[in-house]
């Protein structure tokens, strides 16, 4: 078989499945293959006659098969693109989403602010439930003057997040296991900045989204009945450990962001402000 008829057959494959079918079909074949043959996608195009050895035709099939379970492209490659650079991810952890590069992007601008109002002071970030470590990183590795450090309550999740640490930032951020409904880590003088994707999806959603097979970590997800418990819980433990005029950066749903903010204005959080994804949704709640 060649890549032009593997990547026909494929395509024909996954639209047996319904989700897959209603999202990328050809995207997802083109994907799965140019990473079994080791080549780029645009080269896949320019040069369709390359050929699948056995081995290669055989692992395509058995991940066509994953994929039509419903398992996610990123699962299956082990490995997701955020803010330009390359995260492993497995099914311990999230994968990371366009969505949250607003939250990167505003945390390295606020980065950037405390740099010019106090220049060579220390600016210290913590990311809260980091899963795959990707904003921390992320943060890290645009703004390299900040300290990073992040928290996970899951031990697996933060293999994977020192692996991409140690992959992408010379390990150089700093992570702690723990349960942020027990406190967030405390350092002298206060950090800078708190940032967190914790899980906002209210319970029932959470239970309905992985019904398409995808198998991320409902623990990621799952936010109790409104979504918000978990923001509930953060933004007083934030308040303990932040220093004086810090900021924090929330990600929520669409849905709940509003009553995000007002949970932070309702805390004693000032100069509250919403800001929208890529998709024009309100995402990430300032405070
Ligand atoms: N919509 C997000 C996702 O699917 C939800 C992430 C979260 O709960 N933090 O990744």
């Amino acid at each position: 078989m060649n890549a032009a008829q593997a990547r026909m057959k494929a395509v024909e494959i996954l639209k047996k499945n319904p989700f897959v079918a209603a999202a990328t079909p050809e995207l997802d074949a083109s994907i799965l293959l140019s990473k079994i043959l080791g080549v780029s996608r645009t080269m896949l195009l320019a040069h369709p006659e390359i050929g699948l050895t056995r081995e290669q035709e055989k692992d395509f099939i058995s991940q066509l098969e994953m994929r039509l379970q419903g398992t996610p492209i990123a699962y299956i490659t082990q490995e997701k693109e955020f803010w330009g650079l390359r995260f492993k991810v497995t099914p311990a952890v999230l994968i990371p989403k366009p969505d949250t590069e607003i939250l990167v992007e505003r945390a390295c601008g606020i980065v950037q602010s405390i740099r010019i109002a106090h220049p060579g002071a220390p600016i210290r970030v913590l990311d809260v439930c980091t899963g795959s470590g990707c904003i921390a990183i992320a943060v890290k590795r645009s703004c390299p003057y900040a300290e990073v450090s992040a928290t996970d309550i899951s031990g697996e999740a933060l293999e994977i997040a020192r692996e991409n640490s140690r992959a992408l930032v010379d390990d150089e951020v700093s992570f702690i296991q723990g349960d942020l409904r027990q406190g967030l880590p405390r350092i002298q003088g206060g950090w800078s900045l708190v940032v967190s994707n914790p899980p906002y999806v209210p319970s029932l959603v959470a239970r309905s989204l992985l019904e398409d097979g995808r198998g991320e970590p409902l623990s990621a997800l799952d936010g109790g009945s409104d979504g918000l418990d978990l923001v509930r819980a953060l933004v007083p433990a934030a308040l303990d450990v932040l220093a004086p005029n810090s900021r924090i950066l929330i990600e929520s749903g669409e849905y709940n962001a509003s009553e995000t903010a007002r949970i932070l204005k309702s805390s004693g959080f000032t100069d509250i402000v919403i800001h929208k994804d890529l998709e024009n949704q309100d995402r990430v709640a300032e405070g």
